[in-house]
Parts: structure tokens; sequence; C-alpha cells
């Protein structure tokens, strides 16, 4: 076991060799031990969104949450079960930063007036511009975004843009706080201590503000790309300056719920038998991810088993009755053999079946 001296108060406790950052038990002081020379170096900006959550509300708000979307409200409590519940305190650098934008490219003419000479270049139009975003962006302070299921991606940008990476602007994307004092989860932020957890564990910070910072700008920078071509038809050129104004960490509380389904209708035998999530931020309250009872798959077999029926009903009639029923036997067949190739060959494939699936939820 590994001991250190909190660089504050002097009480000495265990550490985590993984941790980039010592987080003081007694005195919730954040330091940085330099392992070679033994200099502690105390973190000024360092700061906590208080949890407000226990397990008996998060499950309410799962229950509320499934109430809205089942199609029979009533029968939620006897067909819907949670499995399990947590919560985490996560560490995330939060980066200022400013982005400035210049892009330029070709986009195809509305409208071409008469007479207009029909060459090839007349109808492109040149197009230039640029814009501005200023930003909070959020790094998990984890090596692994996979440790706790739906945190990988919660960033769902307004613009219709892609996003695939796991960092994101705080502001937005938290949801508003519910039922507190009005502003985002980062007006929530009080300074680091320990009780504000409210019981939740406090998970370390591994990653160091240099390569925070350096995934920061290259998600900003792929973001900026992708805003500028939704602008133009072809993007031809765009430069992105990025000016890091500030940095400081925040832990951000989240709850994983996990729950199954188990319809209490003929529809059980269509869906798989398999856990589903849902991710709560601790301090807005708000649903950030959710998996869905039903999957699409689900709803391909069904639609399988439906014109499969079908098709031997079908069958049926070509054979007694008149033999024009032998149309719709091939009609149901084609469905049955599409709906089979979506199931059967989109089933390894599927990364939402898979995510999160190295989760291990922390002992209390
Ligand atoms: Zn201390």
């Amino acid at each position: 076991m590994f001991q250190v001296s909190c660089a504050a108060c002097n009480a000495s406790f265990e550490y985590n060799v993984e941790d980039y950052i010592h987080l003081c038990p007694y005195c919730s002081t954040g330091f940085v031990l330099d392992l070679d020379e033994g200099a502690k170096d105390i973190i000024g900006d360092h700061f906590i969104v208080p949890n407000r959550l226990d397990r008996e509300q998060v499950e309410g708000i799962f229950f509320d949450w499934i109430s809205e979307r089942y199609h029979r409200p009533e029968r939620v409590k006897n067909e819907f079960k949670i499995l399990g519940s947590y919560g985490i305190s996560l560490p995330y650098w939060v980066i200022s930063a400013e982005a400035h934008t210049f892009w330029s490219g070709h986009s195809q003419k509305a409208n071409q007036y008469t007479g207009q000479s029909a060459e090839y270049g007349s109808k492109f139009l040149k197009e230039d511009g640029r814009f501005s975003r200023r930003y909070r962006w959020s790094i998990l302070g984890r090596k692994s975004p996979k440790e706790h299921w739906g945190l990988e991606r919660l960033h769902h940008p307004k613009e219709g843009v892609m996003v695939d990476w796991d960092g994101y602007p705080l502001d937005e994307t938290l949801g508003a706080v519910k039922g507190g004092a009005p502003g985002t989860v980062y007006d929530a932020r009080q300074a680091f201590k320990f009780d504000h957890a409210n019981g939740l564990t406090i998970s370390g910070v591994q990653v160091k503000e240099s390569s925070a910072i350096a995934r920061a700008k290259d998600q900003i920078q792929e973001f900026h790309r992708r805003i500028a071509k939704t602008k133009v038809g072809t993007l031809y050129e765009h430069r992105t300056e990025i000016e890091i104004v500030g940095i400081h960490l925040v832990h951000l509380p989240f709850w994983v719920v996990r729950y199954s389904f188990a319809p209490k209708s003929p529809f059980r035998f269509m869906t798989t038998a398999r856990e589903r999530r849902l991710l709560v931020q601790g301090h807005t309250l708000a649903v950030l991810d959710a998996e869905l009872p039903l999957s699409n798959s689900d709803k391909v077999m069904s639609n399988l088993l439906v014109c499969g029926s079908l098709a031997v009903l079908s069958l049926a009639l070509s054979l007694f009755l008149h033999p024009l029923f032998f149309l719709m036997v091939i009609i149901f067949s084609a469905v049955c053999i599409l709906s089979a190739w979506k199931i059967f060959g989109r089933e390894k494939p599927d990364s939402d079946l898979g995510r999160g699936s190295e989760l291990s939820e922390p002992a209390f």
C-alpha cells in the first residue's frame, strides 16, 4: 500500500497509483505528487457540483420517465423492474475556450436565369464565411469513458451534426436544473469538498490537464469542421483557431439505473430478455441517455412473425381458392426475408447492444 501525506493538512492517507491528482479525505485538498522529487503541487480551481439524488429518488425518476413513454402507463409497475442503481461523482476537466472558424466552398445555385450560360462553372456559387463560439468544453478525467454506461457520447448538438466523441460543452449538455436555482449545472458548482458528493463515491482524476486540453482542441476542431460542412455544398477550406482561456476541475454526479422489461401480453415472446440502462444527471435530475424497452430488432422480429403467418395463409388460399393468391405469398415472403436479414445480418455490428459492457458496479 502506498501512503502519502496531504500537502495542506499533513494527514497521511492511502493513494491509488492510477491517480494523477490525489484528494485528501480529511481536508479535501487536491494535489499532484511528483514521484521522482517528492514535490507536491496543490491545484487551485477545483469544484464539485452537489449530488441531489438518492437511490429511491432516482428510481422514481425512472418510473416517471417510462410512464411517459409506455403506451400503458398503468402497467408500468408490473412490467418494468429495477435491477439496480448506483451513483458516482466523476471528475471532468472543464476547458474554457473561444473558437473562430473561417470556411469557404461551393454551393449549387438555386436559381438559373434564362439566357444564362449553362457552362459548368456558372452553376455553382463560391461562398465563404466565419463563425465564432465560446465553450466550456468538458473532458472526462478518467482513462476510459466506458467505465460507466452512457458517458461515451453525451453531446447532442442543436444543428444536425453527427458527434462521435465523449467530450461536450458543459452548459448545453446536462439539462436545465429541475426544481433548483435557475442556471446551468456549472453555476451550481461549489469549492471542492467530499461532503458535497452527498454519499457518492468520488472517482479519482487519472487524466493530466495537458492531455485534456489536447483532446478538447481536437474535438472542437472536428466539431467546427462538421458545422462548416452544413453551411455549404462542398467545403474546400476551413481553418479553426482555438484560444484556451482557462481550465479547471469539476466533479459531476451521475446515476445509472439498470432495468428489465417483461410485458404481460403475447408480445413477451418477441422481446429479448436483456438488461437496459438509463443515465440520470445527479444535480439537474435530467435523463441524459437511455436504452428503450423495445429495440429495433424486437420490432423487426414481430414483423417477421406476422408476415410469415400471412405468407403461409396466402399459400393455402392459392392452393385451394385462386392461383392469384400466390402473388401475395411472394410479397410476404420477401418481407420475411428482408426482416430476417435485418435481424441476423446486423446483430453483431450493433454497437449499442454491447455498449458499456465493461461496466462494473462499484460496491457500497
Ligand atoms: Zn488534507
